[in-house]
């Protein structure tokens, strides 16, 4: 058995553990029978299983590979991780790890077990041997692709880790294999970065404006701060972060808002008539260009806002026409306003607003060239010259 033992050994290169057990039992044998040297330990070798000494890789508790010696098992560990930080700048890196709980262990196994390690390197990387690309076509977009294959844009992001998702060009390989890698890498390096730092809002309280009011009285401005962190990264994606320390760089300035504390006016037609937005006629009431033109038309900043003109009830929040988004109002007494080229509603059909209300927004809906609001007075349905009600 020793001989056999010494024999296996040489051939493997590696402790063995016969798994057989062997007994010796005292019998009688004519000469020829009994077997000598070589004879005995080739049929013992065709009699007793061994196994031989290699180093299993655990990872979470799973085994992962065998290797043959626990330096093959480093090695491989060792490349996985050079791997995975190609092109990182390992200066940043202070820790170097593995997201699961690795180990090592020497064990008797069968010889078959054994695994090269440049052969199982791809697959642990990987999770997969499988082999699935899309070479680029013209007019395709990375969005594309992933809706073809019925893959997530970030999932489709994993399997082309360096790969600009903006700038795929015609003919470019893209990896559809979502790596699902049974050792992951885990860093932990410290990062400086330059973020927004928030700023503080004050309110204040005015009787100029209504209650329903508020107006910016100082703008906010964010400043800026230096945040060192800790950042923990596996395979390369980020994981989380412990902030180390933060230094205001730029201090930010404080909003200040004024709210109003006036009671508003009854939401009902007063009879006098206001301008909807501040700004200037760019164009009148009459004729144009040989058509005559039903209101007047003021040039405002996009977005800014646009007040019922007099108080009454909404008749219409909607698209109409060369109007785009229209607001109508109904203020009693057979009048009605019209407020056109809208790009966003503060009201609904039916709400009931008082003079001077924000209703909506300035924009550059329906039939016009630039930010303006279309105003219309009309009276028994006969349009009018706003210009002669406004005060
Ligand atoms: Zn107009």
């Amino acid at each position: 058995m020793q001989t056999l033992k010494q024999k296996y050994q040489e051939n493997a290169d590696s402790e063995i553990s016969f798994t057989s057990e062997v007994t010796y039992e005292r019998t009688r044998a004519s000469n020829k029978e009994v077997l000598k040297d070589d004879a005995l330990v080739e049929t013992l070798g065709r009699n007793v299983q061994f196994k031989v000494q290699g180093c299993t890789l655990y990872a979470g508790g799973n085994i992962i590979a065998v290797l043959k010696t626990k330096e093959k098992a480093e090695e491989l560990l060792k490349e996985i991780q050079d791997r995975s930080l190609a092109g990182a700048d390992r200066s940043k890196i202070k820790e170097i790890g593995f997201a699961e709980k690795i180990e090592l262990k020497d064990e008797f196994i069968d010889a078959s077990e054994i695994a090269d390690k440049d052969e199982i390197i791809e697959f642990i990387i990987k999770g997969t041997n499988e082999v699935k690309t899309h070479v680029i076509k013209s007019g395709e977009s990375f969005w594309a692709i992933s809706r073809k294959y019925n893959l997530s844009l970030s999932d489709l992001e994993k399997a082309n880790p360096g790969v600009n998702t903006e700038r795929v060009q015609i003919g470019q390989v893209i990896n559809l294999i979502v790596p699902k890698p049974l050792i992951s890498v885990k860093t932990v390096e410290t990062i400086t970065s330059v973020e927004k730092a928030e700023f503080e809002q004050k309110v204040e309280f005015s009787s100029s404006l209504y209650k329903d009011e508020t107006s910016i009285r100082v703008k906010g401005i964010y400043g800026e701060k230096e945040v060192i962190a800790d950042v923990t990264k596996v395979n390369g994606i980020e994981t989380g972060r412990t902030i180390l320390s933060e230094k205001m760089i730029k201090e930010p300035k404080t909003q200040i808002i004024v709210k109003g504390t006036k009671d508003p006016p009854p939401k009902k037609g007063t009879g006098t008539f206001s301008y909807p937005a501040r700004g200037s006629i760019t164009s009148r009431y009459g004729m144009r260009w040989g058509r005559r033109h039903t209101g007047i038309d003021i040039g405002a900043p996009y977005g800014s806002s646009v007040k019922a003109s007099d108080g009454g009830e909404v008749i219409w929040v909607g698209y109409k026409g060369g109007y785009g988004k229209l607001i109508i109002i109904d203020h009693g007494a057979n009048f009605v306003s019209y407020y056109g080229h809208l790009s966003k509603y503060s009201v609904k059909d039916g709400d009931k607003v008082y003079k001077g209300q924000k209703i909506g927004e300035v924009g550059n809906s329906g039939n016009s060239t630039g930010a303006h609001v279309h105003f219309e007075i009309r009276k028994n349905g006969v349009i009018q010259n706003p210009t002669s009600y406004l005060k």
